[in-house]
């Protein structure tokens, strides 16, 4: 079986609709969502009943719990809290009922999932360094840890005593002797420079991984964050991939 795996919608339909497409072409059968499935963008309603659907294991993210007000506003900086309140302001009783149903860590063999780090998931800390993920390895026993929150896709792998390195290939295979920590990037808000949503695949009999860029409409998701008033900055970072 195939398994599709993403993170960081971010309330951008265009491109969640961009990767379920592909993801579906792919043959995925079962979906597995690292949080931050709202904030940012102006579609947080649309993008949970269709995260619902998949009915896969998704990880609560911190604008998740933002949108609920398990997390402070005063934890996000100010375009962040500005698309929060908005956000606030969309969501059905039965949407916060959702969001308020994730859990902060899952786990289907061989991955553990958490949004931010295993090492402190309630604490919303960055992975982005190599010295950083080698250090969260000692925080998970499956094979691999899936993480999300830096919009940021790498693969750092770690065998037994030698140091951790970073993956370059875009295919895989998960070996059972490694453990991995993989950041799958950002489905709706990607930050690398590269404007085109992430996501990847796990093939569950070849163990191999393979990770994908897509191009969706930007101009349509920019068009509906200025139509709904959030700040300029959230539309404009799309087209960069900042
Ligand atoms: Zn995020």
């Amino acid at each position: 079986m195939k398994l599709g795996i993403f993170s960081d919608v971010h309330g951008n339909l265009e491109a969640l609709e961009a990767v379920l497409g592909f993801l579906e072409k792919e043959g995925v059968g079962s979906y597995l969502c690292c949080g931050d499935i709202v904030g940012y963008g102006a579609d947080p309603c649309p993008c949970i009943e269709r995260v619902a659907q998949l009915r896969g294991p998704v990880v609560a993210g911190n604008h998740d719990w933002g949108a609920i007000g398990r997390v402070s506003p005063g934890e996000f900086n100010s375009a962040a809290r500005t698309s929060l309140g908005w956000t606030i302001e969309q969501l059905s009783e039965n949407e916060v009922s959702y969001l308020d149903s994730l859990a902060l860590t899952e786990e289907l063999d061989p991955f553990y999932m958490v949004h931010s780090s295993p090492s402190a998931p309630r604490q919303w800390e960055y992975v982005f360094m190599l010295r950083d993920a080698e250090a969260e390895m000692r925080y998970f026993s499956s094979n691999a840890c899936l993480v999300g929150h830096s919009h940021y896709p790498f693969v750092v792998e770690k065998k037994g005593h030698s140091p951790a390195r970073l993956l370059r290939n875009r295919r895989f295979e998960v070996r059972p002797d490694t453990k991995y920590l993989v950041n799958v990037g950002s489905v709706g808000q990607p930050r690398d420079g590269d404007p085109r949503a992430c996501c990847a695949t796990y093939d569950t009999k070849a163990r191999v991984m393979s990770t994908y860029r897509l191009e969706y409409d930007v101009v349509r998701a920019q068009d509906k964050i200025r139509g709904a008033g959030l700040p300029e900055f959230l539309a404009e970072r799309l087209a960069a991939g900042r």
